[in-house]
């Protein structure tokens, strides 16, 4: 049965939620590699992820000065469309309502919570990536570490393939430090 009000006390009911919250964000890493390694960088039907990323996001942005936006068509082409975020959440809406159905474990809230905010974390972070100002955080250690992770990756297409949490990217084998860039190794797709 669903469990928005399930017959257990409300401190596991928390734990479960704010659980499903963390687990999502360790998934997010892992789903964020695959939807660009094999979706945004894979001719891959539908199409156009593929042309909207591959061919027009890493043709304006590259690895070199262009990759801080300085036109208005570059600034046209940084972020998702607001439909890609809604059919994200909506695919993900069904497949924690069956795994909650499936389990019996009160996380949905948790898990939307989770998608949602890796998504906005997502869209924050690249754009800022792309779109630098004066904001506190962008002269951090961290802030700048993870930047020039997405920037090898517009240099090397097939690397550093996380943008928020490049947990996946080490796991996977695919992180690369500006030490061991290997212009050979770009690609277009
Ligand atoms: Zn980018
Ligand atoms: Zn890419």
């Amino acid at each position: 049965m669903p469990t928005l009000f399930p017959e257990i006390p409300w401190y596991w009911y928390l734990v479960s939620q704010v659980g499903a919250i963390f687990a999502i964000w360790i998934y997010g890493s892992f789903a964020e590699w695959c939807l660009h390694r094999f979706i945004m960088h894979s001719k891959f039907i539908p199409r156009f992820p593929f042309e909207k990323h591959a061919l027009i996001h890493h043709k304006l942005f590259r690895g070199d000065e262009s990759f801080t936006a300085s036109t208005d068509e570059q600034m046209h082409h940084v972020s998702f469309n607001w439909y890609d975020h809604v059919t994200l959440n909506l695919i993900h809406l069904g497949l924690f309502a069956g795994l909650e159905y499936v389990t019996g474990l009160p996380i949905l809230i948790g898990c939307m919570i989770g998608v949602a905010s890796y998504l906005i974390a997502y869209e924050s972070i690249h754009y800022i990536f792309h779109v630098p100002g004066n904001r506190f955080f962008e002269k951090h250690r961290w802030f700048e570490w993870l930047r020039e992770h997405h920037q090898i990756h517009h240099k090397q297409h097939f690397r550093n393939l996380n943008v928020v949490l490049p947990l996946a990217d080490f796991v996977l084998g695919t992180r690369r430090s500006p030490s061991v860039l290997v212009d050979s190794e770009s690609t277009s797709a």
